[in-house]
């Protein structure tokens, strides 16, 4: 869903899923709305809170639900349904995905071309390390191919459908080419140590396995920011006074030691609005995207920053990482629980023999997906409650309620604004457009006082 996840998100399909999903956290996926009326509108949110007002005369109070209502009631019929089309269309990918891996798991198992992947890959010399390696790059071009059509469609003519996206074919598909290289590298260092260990403790390799798996999610955390995200998008330090100053000043009064903040290209890809704070430990950093910079005002780019601020100063990352690390165990639990009963019942015509038999990847993968898939719930209500947290944080050191009103306005352009709570609850990763509209406006009542 972010673009210079892309990296992540092509590496394993389901291994890496469940990291991708970690880190979503640090994402900011804003908005995109070609909106006219979003630069504008904002000019009242630079009032200062004025405590002599109750000496003059009184004004009217600021109404927070008519302000929230005004704010809904422009996005009219036919975006609103677009924008939950789009939306409500993720929910069936998620299914679709989940499905269509199950189905590739079972060609690679049922016609036993697992089987002969590693047979080809132990044929070069004897160290069951090169084996494993070798079946990894075997598979990972192959269900890349397979899978490719699909590809094609969710992440190129979809977004294009939803006028998100701004990249040709030949651009798209460059990139593509880009984050198979890197998982050609990555896959195989991650199969290499899990299946070492697979190997090397036969009762409590799930244990180890969570463990090899939580490194290997910090190191891509660490090396993301330096390593992978300039791959896609060129990085460089935001200069413009007028915007970087108020950024760093919220920074500092927020205690964060930065000294710069970066912006990145995204508009080559998508019209969508984005920040995000990325990397780990030495890594970490605050990004903003051009479109960001483009289409919104300093009241806007204020708010959405001060929400950035928020996942730094509130720790989001590590707090993530750490959730994540225990859902590794039960994800690994799960495989533990069920990988040999269905090596028991179908092992021997798939030609696979236990959990550190390379060849039965398809199915370590396959019992992944369905333990991420029942997650779902789980993993989004963990993300979307940091969010939550980081939009009071953000509205408390910016102070812009309109501002942050106007860009989750402009989110409802590929996030449903108006969620069933149900449906919020299972499916949103972020709090929607109209809980933090409501949420801003609260916030100005009671804390701007009337307009
Ligand atoms: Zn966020």
């Amino acid at each position: 869903m972010v673009k210079n996840r892309l990296y992540l998100s092509l590496a394993l399909s389901t291994l890496l899923g469940a990291l991708t999903t970690a880190s979503a956290l640090s994402q900011e996926p804003a908005a995109a709305a070609p909106d006219p009326q979003a630069t504008q509108a904002t000019g009242t949110s630079q009032d200062l809170p004025a405590p002599l007002s109750s000496l003059s005369v009184p004004a009217e109070p600021f109404d927070a639900n008519a302000a929230t209502a005004t704010y809904l009631a422009r996005l009219t019929g036919e975006e609103r349904e677009r924008s939950d089309h789009y939306f409500e269309g993720g929910y069936w990918l998620i299914l679709w995905n989940f499905l269509f891996g199950l189905g590739v798991a079972w060609l690679l198992l049922g016609t036993r071309l697992s089987a002969k992947m590693r047979d080809l890959a132990e044929k070069v010399g004897r160290w069951k390390a090169v084996h494993t390696a070798l079946y990894a790059l075997q598979y990972l071009l192959l269900t890349t191919v397979i899978s490719f059509p699909f590809t094609i469609y969710q992440s190129f003519f979809r977004e294009h459908k939803y006028g998100l996206a701004n990249q040709g074919f030949g651009d798209w598909f460059g990139e593509q080419m880009i984050g198979l290289m890197v998982g050609l590298i990555l896959v195989p260092i991650l199969l290499v140590a899990l299946y070492a260990v697979f190997r090397k403790a036969p009762r409590t390799w799930w244990l180890w396995g969570a463990a090899v798996s939580t490194v290997f999610l910090v190191i891509m955390l660490l090396i993301g920011p330096v390593y992978l995200a300039p791959l896609f998008n060129e990085y460089q330090s935001l200069e413009d006074p007028a915007t970087v100053d108020p950024i760093l000043s919220m920074a500092r009064g927020s205690g964060v030691e930065v000294d710069k903040v970066y912006q990145f290209d995204a508009s080559k890809q998508s019209k969508r609005v984005s920040a995000n704070v990325s990397g780990i430990f030495g890594t970490m950093r605050i990004s903003l995207n051009d479109n960001l910079l483009e289409r919104c005002d300093l009241a806007g780019v204020k708010a959405v920053m001060g929400h950035e601020i928020g996942h730094y100063v509130l720790n989001h990352i590590y707090e993530g990482l750490l959730f994540f690390a225990v859902v590794l165990v039960g994800a690994f639990a799960f495989v533990r629980f069920t990988f040999d009963r269905v090596v028991g019942w179908r092992g021997k015509s798939w030609g696979i023999s236990g959990v550190g038999d390379i060849a039965g990847l398809p199915l370590l993968i396959v019992l992944l997906a369905a333990y991420f898939f029942l997650m779902t719930p789980i993993l989004n209500t963990f993300i979307r409650t940091n969010e939550a947290e980081a939009d009071i944080f953000g509205l408390n050191i910016a102070r812009e309620p309109e501002g942050f009103a106007e860009t989750a306005l402009m989110l409802s352009e590929y996030r449903k604004i108006d969620p069933g709570p149900i449906e919020e609850w299972i499916f949103h990763d972020h709090p929607s457009g109209r809980a933090r509209i409501q949420m801003a406006m609260d916030w100005k009542a009671e804390n701007l006082g009337e307009e």
